[in-house]
C-alpha cells in the first residue's frame, strides 16, 4: 500500500527527491571528489540557493554539518566562554541546554510548561554570552514568534543569539540581521534524507569563535567556526562530506526557489488552518496548544489513545507521529511539511 509520511522527521521525501536520487547516481555524485571542481561547483550553488530562498545577508556565512544535534554543539563550543542561557519549552530546546552543561558551561534556562511558549521577557545575565531558542519546539508543537526573540535580542545586545529552525526552515520569515546562529536539518521540511545539517553565522558569531580561540579555550577540532568558513571561501568542507545530501538539498531548493517561497509559506498556512479548525471543532480531538503559540509546522493533537488513532491511519497507509515523552499515549503530531499537500491533508482528516 502506499504510505504517506505526516511525521515529524525523517518525514515524507519531498515528490521530486526519488528522481533527484536516480539523476544522482546517474551523475556519479557518490564518487566525485570533495577536493573537486564539480564539488565546489555544487557546494557553491546550494549555498546561493539557500542564501536566496532565506534572504541570508551577503556577510554571513553558510556552513554543513552533520545534523541539527551537531549544530547545537558546535554553536555553544565556538560561542561560549563560560556562560549560555536557554529558552526551554520541550525535548528539543532542553537537549540544547544539557549540552551546554555537558561541555562544562554555566548553562541557565528559563522553562516553559509544555504546549506553552513564553509570555514575559525573562531576567537575563549580563553576562550570558549566547540565548537559545528552539524556534519551533517539535516535541510540544509549540511555535515562538520572531519578535519574541528580536526583543530580547534588544533588551540584551551583549549576547549572541542562536535559534533552531530545524523544524521551521524554510517556512519561518527571519530576519537574520537579528540573530547570528541559526540551524536546520534537512529532513524535515526540506523533505530528504537525513545527515545533513545547515548553520548560517554572523560575523559577530566567527569574531567571538576567533577571540575564544585566541584566549586558548577549545572550540573543537575539525568543524570549529574558523575551520568551516576557511574550507566554504574555497566551496568546501574541512572533511568528507555527505555529498548526496549536499546535491539533493541543492535540487530541493532549486524546486523550492521555482515554486517561490512566498507560495510555500502560504500554502503552510492553509494547510495549518484546516488542521487546527477540524480540531477546534471536532467533539472529542483538540489542539494541544493554545492559539498563540501554535506552530504551522508540526500540529500536536490530544487525541485520547493516541496508538489507536495511529493504528486506524495507518491502516489507510498516514503514518503520523506519536505523542512525545509523557504525553506518547495521548497525543499524536502531525508534520505539515512542504511535501504534504492540501489534498493529503483532507484525506487525513476524512480518516480522523
Ligand atoms: C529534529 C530536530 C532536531 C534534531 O535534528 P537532527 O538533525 O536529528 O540532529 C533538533 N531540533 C528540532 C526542533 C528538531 O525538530
Amino acid at each position: 500500500m502506499k504510505q504517506l509520511f505526516f511525521t515529524p522527521g525523517p518525514s515524507q521525501l519531498y515528490p521530486t527527491v526519488p528522481m533527484h536520487i536516480q539523476n544522482a547516481l546517474e551523475q556519479k555524485i557518490c564518487s566525485i571528489s570533495h577536493r573537486s571542481q564539480q564539488f565546489e561547483e555544487l557546494f557553491s550553488s546550494t549555498t546561493k540557493g539557500l542564501r536566496k530562498l532565506l534572504t541570508i545577508p551577503e556577510e554571513y556565512a553558510v556552513v554543513f554539518v552533520g545534523s541539527g544535534t551537531e549544530a547545537m554543539e558546535r554553536i555553544v563550543e565556538n560561542t561560549v566562554e563560560k556562560s549560555s542561557f536557554h529558552l526551554v519549552n520541550g525535548s528539543f530546546s532542553r537537549r540544547w541546554f544539557e549540552i551546554a552543561q555537558e561541555l562544562g558551561k554555566d548553562a541557565k534556562k528559563k522553562e516553559a510548561i509544555l504546549g506553552k511558549g513564553f509570555s514575559d521577557i525573562p531576567k537575563i545575565s549580563k553576562v550570558t554570552e549566547l540565548i537559545c531558542f528552539t524556534h519551533n519546539e517539535t516535541s510540544s508543537g509549540v511555535a515562538l514568534l520572531p519578535e519574541f526573540m528580536y526583543e530580547i535580542k534588544n533588551k540584551y545586545p551583549q549576547a549572541l543569539i542562536a535559534v533552531d529552525t530545524v523544524s521551521s526552515s524554510p517556512y519561518v520569515n527571519l530576519d537574520y540581521k537579528k540573530l547570528d546562529c541559526v540551524f536546520f536539518s534537512v529532513q524535515k521540511l526540506f523533505g530528504s534524507p537525513a545527515g545533513l545539517g545547515v548553520i548560517i553565522l554572523s560575523p559577530q558569531a566567527i569574531e567571538k569563535a576567533h577571540s575564544l580561540q585566541k584566549k586558548r579555550i577549545s572550540i573543537g577540532s575539525y568543524h570549529t567556526f574558523p575551520t568551516l568558513i576557511t574550507w566554504a571561501q574555497k566551496n568546501q568542507t574541512p572533511e568528507t562530506p555527505n555529498v548526496l545530501g549536499i546535491y539533493l538539498l541543492n535540487e530541493v531548493v532549486n524546486d523550492f526557489l521555482k515554486k517561490g517561497i512566498g507560495n510555500i509559506r502560504k500554502e503552510t498556512e492553509q494547510k495549518a488552518e484546516t488542521i487546527y479548525a477540524f480540531l477546534d471543532t471536532h467533539i472529542t480531538y483538540t489542539s494541544f496548544v493554545e492559539k498563540l503559540f501554535r506552530s504551522s509546522t508540526v500540529i500536536v493533537a490530544e487525541v485520547g489513545d493516541s496508538l489507536v488513532v495511529q493504528n486506524k491511519l495507518r491502516q489507510k497507509g498516514f503514518i503520523v507521529g506519536g505523542g512525545y515523552g509523557s504525553f506518547k499515549e495521548r497525543q499524536i503530531r502531525i508534520a505539515n511539511f512542504p511535501a504534504i499537500t492540501m489534498g493529503d491533508i483532507e484525506n487525513l482528516l476524512q480518516e480522523l
